[in-house]
């Protein structure tokens, strides 16, 4: 029996498109800031793939800096930004452990910047420091799919000077939003989320602004990340970059929401956090909390019964880590501890969903007992 994979908030399969890609670039020779015709065939696919990227968020090209991930970029940005920052509670770790010394901004119970809170923190650094902030908020979260309202948090950036940055992980590939008009400052960016391989990613950057990079050495990248360029990596990138439709992603939407439905019926005390009348949430996305059952043991379950799934943040010891997401919306740490993190993706059908609920249901009548 085949598995489901409900974790593309984690990673997300590489597309096939993807895949081509990179094994008929697997054939190829040369290093991209070689001068003959090898490293210039070379040069020619990386710099294809920057292209790509760039159109995607109305850059130019020379604006988009390969690294091997977000975490690298995320950190890239604050550590090389000198000046004060301002983030949310509910960033992931290579954004809230980048910098000791930022300020950080409240979310409201649904999981969403408090912007009179961030306001404010606007004021206290301008009178702090003299010096404009970075203010670096994400897209949408990880764990709740909760979006993030990128324009206001732009608006209200610009309206003192600051300089923005968003952590857009999550949400490329699975909204249309009208970059252009967003207009930051710095975009991270993360292959493995939209279908392209792991430990590649990119930094959109602002040329105006000056920006100290975190890796010297042979100068690639414009200087702003040195070492060779993961060739395969970026052209796998690009090539999801292509083919990653929010159309595909906006579809699963209904089986979510379908999903959250049946689950209610079964027990109308399950907790869907970040769901609001008022807040927009990845389609994807949904995070559950089955009362009075552990979410370790529901990890374990679904994992058994053939369902991939996760629970609070992914922590690289592969424990499960408290959320600070959750506690940063309120969330008591008894409630956060029943909470599981469902992502679906393009390939999740009708039938999965059934397949998950009567796990679900399963769990949830023997979990109660125990
Ligand atoms: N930011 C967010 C919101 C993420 O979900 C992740 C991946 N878990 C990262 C950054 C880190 O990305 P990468 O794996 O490319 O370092």
């Amino acid at each position: 029996m085949s598995r489901l994979y409900f974790d593309h908030n984690a990673t997300s399969p590489l597309l096939p498109q993807a895949r081509k890609a990179m094994i008929h670039a697997m054939d190829m020779r040369g290093n991209a800031s070689s001068i003959h015709e090898d490293g210039r065939r070379i040069r020619q696919h990386l710099e294809q793939a920057r292209q790509i990227i760039a159109d995607h968020f109305s850059v130019k090209s020379s604006q988009v800096i390969f690294t091997s991930g977000a975490t690298e970029a995320n950190n890239l940005v604050l550590k090389g930004y000198k000046g004060p920052v301002i983030t949310s509670a509910i960033e992931h770790d290579s954004v809230l452990k980048a910098r000791q010394d930022s300020l950080i901004c409240r979310v409201t119970k649904d999981g969403v910047v408090d912007l009179n809170h961030l306001e404010e923190l606007i004021q206290q650094t301008h009178s702090r420091h003299g010096s404009p902030a970075l203010i670096s908020i994400m897209g949408a979260n990880n764990e709740t799919g909760v979006i993030q309202p990128l324009q206001e948090i732009a608006d209200l950036g610009r309206k003192y000077g600051s300089t923005i940055h968003s952590d857009a992980v999550q949400i490329t590939g699975k909204c249309v939003l009208d970059w252009a008009n967003i207009n930051l400052n710095y975009i991270s960016l993360s292959a493995h989320k939209i279908g392209g391989p792991q430990g590649v990613g990119a930094l959109i950057i602002d040329e105006k602004l000056s920006l100290s990079p975190l890796i010297t050495g042979g100068g690639q990248e414009r200087y702003f990340r040195s070492g060779t360029e993961n060739v395969l990596g970026i052209i796998g990138f690009g090539a999801a970059m292509d083919h990653c439709l929010p159309q595909n992603w906006q579809k699963i939407e209904s089986l979510r929401d379908l999903l959250e439905e049946t689950l209610t019926k079964i027990c109308p005390e399950t907790c869907f956090y970040g769901k609001s009348p008022s807040q927009k949430r990845l389609p994807n996305t949904s995070n559950i909390r089955m009362p009075g059952v552990k979410n370790n043991i529901q990890v374990i379950n679904f994992d058994l019964k053939g369902i991939s799934l996760s629970a609070g943040s992914a922590c690289s010891s592969g424990k499960v880590k408290i959320s600070h997401v959750l506690q940063a919306m309120g969330i008591t740490d008894d409630q956060l501890h029943e909470s599981i993190r469902v992502s679906l993706g393009p390939q999740t059908t009708h039938d999965d969903i059934d397949k998950f609920v009567l796990i679900w249901q399963d769990l949830y009548s023997r979990g109660r007992k125990i």
